[in-house]
């Protein structure tokens, strides 16, 4: 029998999640990584966010206990130990990032901690990878019959708001400061620069948010974003909209953003966070002839490959939707078909996403842009929880459920849910997006009395009505 020989660059969801499965298929794999097992992901990205946020959720807890007749001291009353946050948050990362290596490692995945780029050729239905240890051992050229690139991506930087580490931050640096800022200016509203104004906010740290857009989270759905603007505003955020900005100084103590408008905005500290640029530069893939689109992601198609045979791409790396779950089931199916399995192409209609901020925003299906451009023809309903019992025991307003079905079948093509903990709470449209499931099935399902997903079923008990033809 012929041994396949997988050859895995980046060992971020997208890589380790391929490896597992070619290593249970029996192939002989290599994962080579230039950081740490988890990749960014792990190490920099959504592992260490959310075990920030879950400590901001701690001093959450503490707001406006009074209305339920606890007396807690109030938010004076607590005090963030930002060292000591920072710290669970890397250790975190750190033991995360172990697991997965330890996985790795008994599945009999060789892990080489190096750089790696595609070799100078293929040899017959061979290609090759040159890697550069980490530990300063000699270079080697590692042979395979199939490549997975899986390398990520890296935060953009703007020339005129260089982070220096002290004042002016990546989210990947923010973690090395031994305090909590006084004044945070997060520059960028999309999803990372709202996670971390909303988790800074709740710490009780002065934040300013600065939106290139008319409003924050200018790619999500308009009402939810709308509404956790409100939120973030009533919590006393400064949120300037339509203000792009330009430069941003660092002034030793403090850090001055300067406004294209001529606007300057002064702050402790500046969180850049507009968006991110693929790790593709220097992987060789021009002489190889492996395709790149314009801004550097990796061309593949719904099955992981690339243009050339054998090298396939995965994860953040090809654009195609930046989430860990979405990472690593396109390294899974590259797997799969690289190893002769049955594999069904990569679906995104179904892919469930969800913003960390308070409250979260989850989403999943169509969007309202799609139904509103009539790109999806839908019928919808809003149903706000400010009538939800659960939600007024647990003090909470403005958060609502949106289900979007179709026209004269009642099939549910979508959702939105705004509300604490929405990510667990998307899980049941997720489930009827997939599955083909109409409002009238989830609408006759008996939920928990009381209970916020309780409106999503009347959400589809309002939807029942259907037009004919
Ligand atoms: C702040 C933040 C929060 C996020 N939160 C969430 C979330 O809550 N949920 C979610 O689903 N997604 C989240 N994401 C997105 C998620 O982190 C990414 O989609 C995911 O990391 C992509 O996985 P990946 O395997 O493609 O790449 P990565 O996780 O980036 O891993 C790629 C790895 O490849 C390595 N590498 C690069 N080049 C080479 C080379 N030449 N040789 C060897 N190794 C190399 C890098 O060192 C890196 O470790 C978040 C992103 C950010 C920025």
């Amino acid at each position: 029998m012929v041994v396949a020989r997988i050859v895995v660059i980046g060992g971020g969801p997208a890589g380790y999640e391929a490896a597992l499965v070619a290593a249970q298929l029996d192939a002989e794999v290599t994962v080579i990584e230039a950081d740490g097992a988890g990749g960014a992901c792990v190490l920099s990205d959504c592992v260490p966010s959310k075990a920030f946020i879950a400590s901001s959720d701690v001093v959450t807890g503490y707001r406006d206990t009074e209305r339920f007749g606890v007396d807690a001291g109030g938010l004076d009353a607590v005090t963030v130990h930002a060292t000591a946050v920072y710290d669970r948050v890397k250790r975190l990362a750190l033991a995360q990032s172990a697991d997965i290596q330890t996985k790795l490692i008994k599945s009999g995945v060789t892990f080489i901690h190096g750089h790696a780029r595609m070799g100078a050729a293929t040899l017959g239905h061979t290609h090759t990878v040159d890697v550069t240890p980490a530990d300063g051992s000699a270079p080697m050229t590692v042979e395979a019959t199939a490549v997975l690139l899986a390398t990520g991506a890296t935060p953009r930087l703007l020339p005129d708001a260089m982070p220096d580490g002290e004042r002016i931050l990546t989210w990947r640096q923010i973690y090395d400061l031994d305090t909590l800022p006084e004044h945070l200016i997060v520059i960028g509203s999309g999803v990372t620069g709202a996670e971390f104004a909303s988790a800074y906010l709740a710490m009780g740290v002065e934040v300013t948010l600065v939106s290139s857009r008319d409003r924050v989270m200018p790619h999500e759905d308009a009402d939810a974003s709308t509404v956790i603007e409100r939120v973030f505003r009533g919590r006393g955020m400064h949120i300037l909209n339509n203000s792009r900005a330009d430069k941003v100084r660092s002034t030793g103590d403090g850090v001055t953003v300067v406004l294209a408008d001529g606007r300057e905005v002064t702050g402790s500290h500046d969180l850049m966070a507009v968006g991110s640029i693929p790790n593709t530069g220097s992987l060789g893939l021009d002489d190889y002839g492996v395709a790149v689109a314009p801004g550097g992601y990796i061309t593949t198609d719904r099955v992981s490959r690339t243009n050339v045979p054998g090298i396939y791409a995965a994860g953040d790396c090809t654009g195609v939707l930046p989430l860990a779950s979405v990472a690593a089931m396109q390294g899974r199916i590259a797997m799969w078909h690289a190893l002769g399995e049955a594999v069904s192409p990569l679906k995104l209609k179904s892919v469930a996403a969800n913003v960390f901020t308070d409250p979260e925003l989850a989403t999943v299906g169509v969007s309202q842009a799609d139904v509103d451009t009539g790109r999806v023809p839908a019928r919808q309903v809003m149903v706000s929880l400010d009538g939800n019992a659960r939600a007024k025991m647990e003090g909470f307003e403005g958060g609502f459920i949106k289900l979007f079905c179709r026209p004269a079948s009642g099939l549910i093509v979508g959702g939105v849910v705004v509300a604490p903990r929405a990510s667990e709470l998307i899980l049941p449209i997720a489930m009827a997006v997939e599955n083909h499931l109409t409002v009238d099935q989830l609408a006759h399902t008996i939920t928990i009395y009381p209970s916020i997903s309780g409106s999503i079923a009347e959400a589809a008990r309002q939807l029942m009505i259907h037009e004919l033809g």
